[in-house]
Order: structure tokens, then C-alpha cells, then sequence
């Protein structure tokens, strides 16, 4: 089974993603997460990618789509995967529809102001989970760190992006009948509920 989470920075596909693979018994797959490794390593990927991340653009299609393609290929296939920023352009959707084709497309609806709100307190853990200063506070102890694309003028620039090049993207899914979305307002375990009903 592969579920694709969509929607704009910061509305929680994250978060979700992590707890429906657990739920699911599934492997999470974050692109952007991915990306941020293979730039920390100093992987040929990364050196490729940097720039991209840094200035809160998407990575071009066929680097991502590669990375995609040999994670799905090389992981175990047994159980659900749960992609979570991927993918984010209508060539993207098309090269996942030509070598697995998701069962279901859940977006995560969120608007601009309340982006912007939550991204400002947003910190990472070590291991690409996410907390929030005031709703989600890391524990005691734990460094979690601001992303370097979290300031508040790459986020414009990412949603600005989201917008233009993700949005015409929920009509390809639209049309196959498989996008169902979801508020991504309320607490964690609220929006976890709203998407519940959608895995059956
Ligand atoms: P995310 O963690 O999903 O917010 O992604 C962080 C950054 O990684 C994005 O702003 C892009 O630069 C890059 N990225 C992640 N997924 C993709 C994708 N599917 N296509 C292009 N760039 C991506």
C-alpha cells in the first residue's frame, strides 16, 4: 500500500506520517528529511541538492524521483509506505503513478497565517521529528534545533512555491478520485482522528 501525505510547510504531514507508518505497521518516507541527510553527509545527492533546500526551492524532479524510485526499491515493499513531501510536482506524481501508483492521497489543509505561526516555533529533533516551542515542546534534555529553511523568508518563499508548483498537482489525484483532505487545525491526536477513518 503506498498513502501519499500532502499540503503546505508546517501543516503537520510530518508528524502524521510518522504516526500513521507506526500505526500502519509502515515505512515513513520523507524526501525533504532524506535530502537534509544526504546534504549534512556530504553526499553527492546533497552537494546537488543544497542550494535548493537552503533557499526553500524544490530540488529538480528527476534527482528527487531517483532518490524515490531506489528508496522504494530498496526498502522493504512488504508492508504500507507513507510518503511525505513526495510528490510535489505533476511530473513527480506522473513518474510515481508509472512505477507505484498510490492507493490514497490525504492533504493536509492549512492557511497561510496559521503556516506562518507555527513554523516560527517549530525546532527538529536529532532523529527529523518535529516539536513545537509551545504545543509540541521537545523533552527535557533534547537539542532540537530551528531548520535553516524555518526563517520566516524562506517559508514565504515555500509556500509561494507550494502554491504555484504543488496546488495544480491535488487536480491530478482529484481526478483519479483518490485525494481526500483533512483541517489541519487542532491538536495532533485531533487531526490523527480526522485521518483514521481514511486508512480503512
Ligand atoms: P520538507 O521537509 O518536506 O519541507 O522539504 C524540505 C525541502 O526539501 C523542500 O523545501 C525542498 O527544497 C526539498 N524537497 C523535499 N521534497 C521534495 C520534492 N518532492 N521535490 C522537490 N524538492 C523537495
Amino acid at each position: 500500500m503506498i498513502l501519499v501525505l500532502l499540503g503546505p510547510p508546517a501543516c503537520g504531514k510530518g508528524t502524521q506520517a510518522r504516526n500513521i507508518a507506526r500505526h500502519l505497521g509502515g515505512t515513513h518516507i520523507s524526501t525533504g528529511f532524506l535530502l537534509r541527510e544526504a546534504v549534512e553527509q556530504r553526499k553527492p545527492l546533497g552537494m546537488l541538492a543544497q542550494r535548493y533546500v537552503d533557499a526553500g526551492e524544490l530540488v529538480p524532479d528527476d534527482l528527487v524521483i531517483s532518490l524515490v524510485r531506489e528508496v522504494l526499491q530498496c526498502g522493504d515493499n512488504s508492508g504500507p509506505a507513507v510518503l511525505d513531501g513526495f510528490p510535489r510536482t505533476v511530473s513527480q506524481a506522473q513518474a510515481l503513478d508509472a512505477f507505484l501508483p498510490p492507493d490514497r492521497v490525504i492533504l493536509i489543509e492549512l492557511d497561510n497565517t496559521e503556516v506562518i505561526l507555527r513554523i516560527s516555533g517549530r525546532r527538529m529533533g536529532p532523529n527529523g521529528e518535529s516539536y513545537h516551542v509551545l504545543y509540541n515542546p521537545p523533552p527535557q534534555g533534547l537539542v532540537a534545533v530551528q531548520r535553516s529553511d524555518d526563517r520566516e523568508d524562506v517559508v514565504r518563499e515555500r509556500l509561494e512555491i507550494y502554491h504555484r508548483q504543488t496546488e495544480p498537482m491535488l487536480e491530478f489525484y482529484e481526478r483519479k478520485g483518490l485525494l481526500c483532505r483533512v483541517s489541519g487545525k487542532g491538536s495532533i491526536e485531533e487531526v490523527f482522528d480526522s485521518i483514521l477513518p481514511l486508512l480503512g
